[in-house]
């Protein structure tokens, strides 16, 4: 009875598998961390608006997506206004939903 139980463990643990080798382990950033910062709040003249598309595709990726606060460097405040400004002028055709090939 102990017998097989201790072998059943011993399989398990023998076939759990670990990804993680430890040749591969890097305490390191994956990435550069540049510092970014909000243009809106470096250039107070920078105005959000959604009649303004030039600014705002900036913050598109090249799908035409949003780009993300972690990635465009945004404030929270700003990311925000830029988002809502995005749809907005996504809503009067002035920036695409989507770029299709
Ligand atoms: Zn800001």
């Amino acid at each position: 009875m102990t017998t097989t139980s201790n072998q059943r463990n011993n399989q398990r643990s023998s076939q759990g598998q670990r990804p993680n080798r430890p040749g591969m382990q890097r305490p390191r950033r994956r990435f550069f961390a540049r510092k970014k910062i909000c243009r809106f709040c470096a250039n107070s003249d920078l105005k959000i608006n959604y009649k303004n598309p030039d600014i705002l595709r900036i913050y598109l990726s090249e799908r035409g997506k949003i780009v993300p606060r972690r990635i465009s460097g945004n404030c929270a405040k700003h990311q925000r206004e830029v988002t809502r400004a995005i749809k907005r002028a996504r809503n009067l055709a002035l920036l695409p939903y989507v770029v299709s090939d």
